[in-house]
């Protein structure tokens, strides 16, 4: 199918066609959902050995008794599978509670309120605070930047990472650009991994940043490979020490996607002076973090080679369902100009462009059809992707029948956007 070159008459017989195989969808009464970035219970199962572990053994290895108050920045060994999962020094790790997404409002609030350094470094002193975001994107880093009032500003997304170009002169331009959000390795949703020269130029944007500019390097995918012949992500915190630029990046990742997505152990990494102006923060908010779950996540993963033969097994479950949505696109679109996607080799996501201005139209279709899709938008700041292409398939959950199923109506979808949106 090529729709630029196609006369009406093509175009007409077409929309026949997909209007009946349309119709032939709704009498099914589907009901199927791509729309959930979460591990299924099959993946959650292969952590329930947590659950005992423990049997009355409390202590950590510096003789902590977990069970009681303190330890701020977390038990040394959670510290270590901090350490195991990002790829940095554990003298850099903070442990938190179950959720780096809190982690990372804690940090953009601690800069933005009180200053990551001291009180003069708060962003609130500077008026205007704005925010850069590649495109398409993680919705809740967003929601972060809103509720605090910052603004957002789109950067697109290439195969290797954020434009750096645009990145670059963006900030060269506006001294009120206090950070950009990153998801470094197989990013939400495009499934990509930066390329060492993006990593190394993100490094040196403290160099031409105004002051007190924070990367949020949220890599949340970092160990979640579908193959084992994986991308490697250059060490950004090498790259920082290189460029003498470590405080313009803190680090993020957690345990959702490796153990129980809701009661997992959250991690920042950062340069000690950053470690230091989040823990004054912490303080005022916690006499510390549940260490019994850090201790409980240590003694299930206590290795690196144990929390990659792990994530071994999240790839055999997952790899089947990427696979059937990767071939259903293949199948469909594979030399047409109906749309465009990357192929991801980890993560959780896959990120389809459709022609122009046929995202919202086939996220409804396909909702009339009975299968859910993330809303058309959702990927980009404010809910608002200016071209209206970017569809978020998230395969996880169902089972691979049902992704095969749901992909089926996904692409009828998609033409029959895209058809009659030429016709129009
Ligand atoms: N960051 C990214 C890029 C994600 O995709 C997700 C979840 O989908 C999160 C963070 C949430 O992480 P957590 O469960 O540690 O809060």
């Amino acid at each position: 199918m090529q729709l630029d070159n196609a006369s009406v008459a093509q175009l007409r017989e077409w929309e026949s066609q997909l209007t009946e195989q349309y119709q032939a969808i709704l009498a099914k009464k589907l009901n199927l959902d791509l729309t959930r970035g979460k591990p299924s219970a099959e993946q959650l199962n292969l952590s329930d050995a947590m659950d005992g572990l423990l049997q009355g053994n409390y202590i950590a290895a510096d003789g902590t008794d977990t069970r009681n108050y303190g330890g701020l920045d977390g038990l040394p060994e959670a510290k270590q599978l901090g350490a195991n999962i990002m790829d940095v020094d554990a003298a850099n790790v903070l442990v938190g509670g179950n959720s780096s997404l809190t982690l990372m409002f804690q940090v953009m609030l601690t800069a933005y309120q009180f200053g990551l350094k001291d009180s003069a470094s708060a962003w609130k002193n500077e008026g205007d605070v704005k925010f850069l975001c590649p495109v398409p994107g993680y919705d809740r880093h967003y929601t972060v930047c809103e509720q605090l009032g910052i603004k957002m500003i789109n950067v697109p997304m290439t195969s290797t990472g954020p434009d750096m170009d645009v990145v670059e002169s963006f900030i060269k331009a506006d001294s009120s650009i206090k950070g950009m959000w990153c998801v470094p390795k197989y990013s939400n949703p495009t499934g990509v991994v930066y390329s060492d020269e993006t990593v190394e130029r993100i490094a040196k944007l403290g160099q031409i940043a105004s002051a007190n500019f924070r990367v949020f390097w949220d890599n949340a995918y970092s160990v979640h490979d579908l193959s084992p012949n994986a991308p490697k992500l250059a060490s950004i915190l090498e790259a920082t020490r290189r460029h003498g630029t470590e405080d313009s990046v803190v680090q993020f990742a957690s345990t959702s996607k490796i153990t129980h997505a809701g009661s997992g152990v959250a991690f920042v990494a950062a340069s000690a002076a950053n470690l230091a102006g989040f823990k004054k923060f912490l303080n005022s908010c916690t006499i510390g973090p549940d260490k019994v779950n850090q201790i409980r996540h240590t003694r299930f993963l206590p290795t690196k080679d144990a929390l990659m033969a792990h994530m071994g097994k999240h790839a055999e479950l997952l790899n089947p369902r990427f696979d059937a949505v990767l071939t259903a696109l293949g199948k469909a679109f594979d030399g047409t100009d109906l749309g465009a996607w990357e192929k991801p080799v980890g993560g959780y996501f896959v990120s389809f462009d459709t022609r122009k201005g046929c995202a919202k139209e086939t996220v409804r279709l396909a909702a009339e059809a009975g299968v859910k899709l993330t809303p058309a938008g959702a990927t980009y700041p404010y809910g608002k992707d200016p071209e209206d292409r970017n569809i978020r398939i998230a395969p996880s959950v169902p089972t691979v029948p049902e992704v095969v199923g749901a992909m089926e109506v996904f692409v009828t979808c998609v033409k029959l956007a895209s058809v009659k949106q030429q016709l129009a």
